[in-house]
């Protein structure tokens, strides 16, 4: 059987939807009907990742990623 420490490795994957080999996938989630450990983190981690994501700024654009070099090193010319 799967150990915690195989889900925990692996638990960012299952958040974010990432590609895993269906056996792989299929050991997760048989792993997760047995432990309640593993479901209550996995519960506390997409709870920790919807927070951050709503609390993130909104992406720069690409002036603003000029202007911030610009004032980071102002002798460096853009490519
Ligand atoms: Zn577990």
């Amino acid at each position: 059987m799967l150990s915690c420490k195989h889900l925990v490795d692996n638990a960012d994957r299952l958040i974010d939807g990432a590609e895993l080999r269906p056996g792989q996938r299929f050991a997760l989630r048989a792993h997760l009907m047995i432990c309640r450990h593993c479901r209550r983190y996995l519960r506390q981690l997409r709870a920790l990742t919807a927070h951050l994501n709503r609390r993130a700024p909104p992406p720069a654009d690409d002036a603003q990623t000029h202007s911030v070099l610009q004032r980071l090193d102002p002798d460096q010319s853009p490519p």
